[in-house]
């Protein structure tokens, strides 16, 4: 396979997965003269993405088709992916980070006899190298990897590589090709794939997250940040973990380290007291605003716009000026 970069896809009943726009981004870090990138796609039906005017020019997309790629079957697209590579290895392997990116990864590196980075919110250039940046310790530290060997296999966060300013356009078919393939791997079948979101609305794709926290927890505030939700064209209401403990909120709904990682264009964080493990879902948000009754609180340190206040004073005001 005849590529520096491969970035790797995987669709949900026949639409790209959420990561893609992230994965596409990640181009733009790379000088495009000087690199080839691939992508390759599983799907079931044949995909025609959408790419970035006036970039990729250099990308090649494979769209490798089954039936069975209804839905995600990360083993048998991590098998295609070993059974294309031949010898000849990308420097780099891309995917999102997502539990199905995380486990394609762990395969294809243990497969490779390389190593893989999760998580990696940006890419860094020094002298000839490539640095791969990410947060640890519940985004205390930030590390920069540089690796000592290749391929490094790498996941990358939701938000952290979509440009907003990119504009995107129908694909050039020329560098799309398609190829059904067999799948042998019998040992699983996904028979049908469903929401946990009570109200159907996913929360890493809406624009808009109000997020709830202990200091919402009584039940009209709730009432109260659903309406403010509606407000927004794409809003929708995510939660910190103690509301999703309590199960004021299903656990689809939780923001942070062992929930959601999210990347809306403003997360409005409504009585959260701003803990490492929440902050670790929203540092990707564009625009944060926090609404906290205590102005010591942690969340104001992140926030761009903070509004000391109680949630049960304030909210009503605020919905009924809107
Ligand atoms: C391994 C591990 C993983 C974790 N993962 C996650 C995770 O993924 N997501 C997550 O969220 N947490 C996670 N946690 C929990 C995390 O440490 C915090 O306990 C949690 O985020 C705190 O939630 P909170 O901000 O809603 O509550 P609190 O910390 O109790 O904060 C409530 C805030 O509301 C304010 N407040 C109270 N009443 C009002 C009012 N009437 N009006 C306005 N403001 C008010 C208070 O001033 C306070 O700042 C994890 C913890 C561990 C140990």
């Amino acid at each position: 396979m005849s590529a520096d970069i491969l970035l790797l896809i995987d669709t949900i009943e026949d639409k790209l997965s959420s990561g893609y726009y992230d994965l596409i981004g990640i181009l733009n870090h790379f000088d495009q003269d000087a690199i080839k990138s691939k992508m390759i796609i599983s799907s079931r039906n044949k995909i025609l993405p959408q790419v970035p005017e006036n970039k990729c020019h250099d990308l090649d997309i494979l769209n490798v088709l089954n039936d069975k790629f209804k839905h995600p079957i990360p083993q048998a697209f991590s098998k295609e992916i070993l059974s294309r590579l031949n010898g000849v290895k990308p420097k780099y392997i891309c995917l999102p980070h997502n539990m199905r990116g995380c486990q394609i990864a762990a395969d294809l590196a243990i497969n490779l006899n390389t190593s893989v980075v999760s998580g990696v919110d940006a890419l860094i250039q020094k002298d000839d190298q490539v640095l791969l940046k990410k947060s640890v310790m519940n985004g205390k530290w930030i590390t920069e990897t540089a690796p000592l060997n290749y391929p490094v296999i790498f996941t990358i966060n939701q938000g952290a590589f979509s440009a907003q300013e990119d504009i995107y356009i129908d694909i050039d078919e020329d560098i799309i090709s398609y190829e059904e393939i067999e799948i042998s791997d019998d040992s699983y079948t996904s028979l049908n794939i469903s929401s946990m979101d009570d109200d159907n609305s996913s929360i890493e794709d809406a624009e808009v997250v109000i997020g709830a926290g202990r200091g919402a927890e009584d039940e009209d505030v709730i009432e109260l940040i659903h309406e403010f939700a509606k407000f927004f064209k794409n809003g929708g209401v995510g939660a910190s973990r103690p509301l999703c403990d309590a199960g004021i909120f299903p656990y689809s709904h939780q923001i942070g380290e062992t929930g959601k990682v999210i990347s809306p264009k403003l997360y409005i964080a409504c009585g959260v007291s701003g803990s490492n493990q929440h902050i670790a879902g929203v540092r990707q948000a564009q625009e944060i605003i926090a609404i906290n009754k205590d102005p010591q609180a942690a969340i104001f340190q992140i926030a761009d716009i903070g509004v000391v206040a109680s949630l049960e004073e304030f909210l009503p005001i605020l919905l009924g000026a809107l």
